[in-house]
């Protein structure tokens, strides 16, 4: 019981009315703020929470007990529809409006959520659905980036599967589907990344359009690692963006993720795909990943007036390579008396560490060979990594350096997975 004065025992979840002295309100009791428990808080209808101090309130009157009957929902679709797998792996595409918090909660169950994203089943029929963990994607690293290659593996070379989907929170996704794209090697089928950045249950989440395009995503001829999202803030179509050249640009809006100096795979309709660019197509044959790593990388954003010692942490720490992200066309502050950083990147270099570089501005192609600042920068013995996005560099950087025979400089400068692009057409 949350309040003695309450008429029935009201609990976190019902929808109640709280009177106070001259006035009264309506909503879904959620529980007391741990840190406060003499406040009690609702969900109003409009949305908004409000909290009441314990002693102003006169009654707590219940008018519905909450009741968490759902529907048992199977988990699949139409038999004859092309099978698909999928990979759960948390973030807000996996988590649903918890009732007694009014937050969201992990859906940790598949058949949960299955319940909310019906039109996914109109056109595949789901096979399996691996959870290899739940988690927000900025609790990641490495390790469930491999984990889930591992699993994608599985899937990939089961031959009743046509594709596979992947869930996964938005935070990190760029960094997954860039190590993605290095890990899955002789990739035979569609492999697919896709998000939502409201819950699913909520009318304006963005989880079902998302949803149905990567369904036809991962039943197309794409045999690539794909991020599917919303193009715009519209409701209409998706883009399908080529895994290592996609970043996160908004922390709200549906169309959070961009391309970046590269073009989309595909525009896809919940109905239709249209084709906008080349892509590697179905082939025969298994799917195999490489996946070693060294977790000793590093990425860093350069600004004004930054003291290049920091890098001695990095040799101290004994690290093997790291991104700097470099101001304009390719620079480090270096005519700066007291701090040069080229010469400390000379000093680090010599120590053995390997340093990249990637462009701070995200958008365009470095070039070092325009001013001398960027000329000295080159001399210092850093590998200019073009217009390949700093996170997909510093994967890369990581899983190159993870396998100790290959040249690290030939390896970060060969596009394997299309990380680089050719010169784009204005
Ligand atoms: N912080 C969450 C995550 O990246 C946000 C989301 O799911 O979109 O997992």
């Amino acid at each position: 019981m949350v309040n003695p004065k309450a008429s029935k025992k009201a609990e976190p979840a019902d929808y109640v009315e709280i009177s106070l002295i001259k006035k009264s309100y309506k909503g879904i009791l959620l529980e007391s703020p741990e840190s406060d428990k003499g406040i009690v808080l609702i969900k109003l209808d409009s949305g908004y929470n409000i909290g009441f101090n314990k002693k102003n309130i006169v009654e707590i009157k219940m008018i519905k007990k909450f009741s968490e009957k759902k529907e048992d929902v199977e988990v699949k679709g139409q038999a004859d529809e092309p099978k698909i797998a999928m990979i759960i792996t948390g973030g807000t595409i996996a988590s649903s409006y918890d009732v007694k918090t009014g937050g969201v909660a992990p859906l940790t169950k598949p058949k949960d959520l299955f319940r909310f994203y019906p039109d996914l089943f109109e056109k595949v029929n789901v096979l399996k659905v691996e959870v290899p963990f739940m988690k927000a994607s900025e609790d990641m690293d490495f390790k469930d980036w491999q984990k889930i290659a591992r699993t994608a593996e599985k899937l990939l070379n089961d031959v009743n599967i046509k594709g596979v989907i992947i869930t996964h929170g938005t935070d990190t996704l760029h960094y997954t589907s860039a190590a993605l794209s290095f890990f899955l090697k002789n990739l035979n089928k569609p492999v697919v990344l896709t998000y939502s950045q409201r819950s699913i249950d909520r009318a304006s989440s963005d989880a079902n359009l998302n949803l149905q395009c990567s369904a036809l995503a991962a039943i197309s001829d794409i045999a690539e690692v794909m991020l599917v999202g919303h193009a715009s803030t519209n409701d209409d179509f998706c883009y399908a963006m080529p895994g290592c050249k996609v970043r996160k640009l908004h922390t709200s809006k549906r169309d959070a993720f961009k391309i970046v100096n590269a073009k989309p795979f595909a525009k896809i309709y919940p109905d239709k795909i249209e084709i906008i660019s080349d892509h590697n197509s179905r082939k025969k044959g298994k799917v195999k990943t490489d996946v070693k790593f060294e977790e000793k990388v590093a990425l860093l954003k350069i600004y004004p007036g930054q003291n290049p010692d920091i890098l001695d942490y990095y040799v101290k720490k004994k690290y093997k390579g790291i991104v700097l992200e470099i101001m304009g066309l390719g620079h480090v502050p270096t005519k700066r008396s007291k701090m040069p950083w080229t010469k400390k990147i000379k000093e680090v270099v010599a120590k053995g560490l390997v340093v990249c570089v990637a462009a701070q501005t995200i958008y365009g192609r470095l070039d070092l060979l325009v001013y001398s600042n960027g000329r000295e920068l080159l001399n210092a013995g850093v590998i200019p990594l073009e217009d390949m996005l700093a996170e997909t560099a510093l994967v890369k950087l990581g899983w190159v350096l993870g396998h100790k025979d290959w040249d690290v400089k030939e390896k970060m400068l060969e596009n394997m997975v299309g990380e680089f692009s050719d010169r784009l057409e204005e």
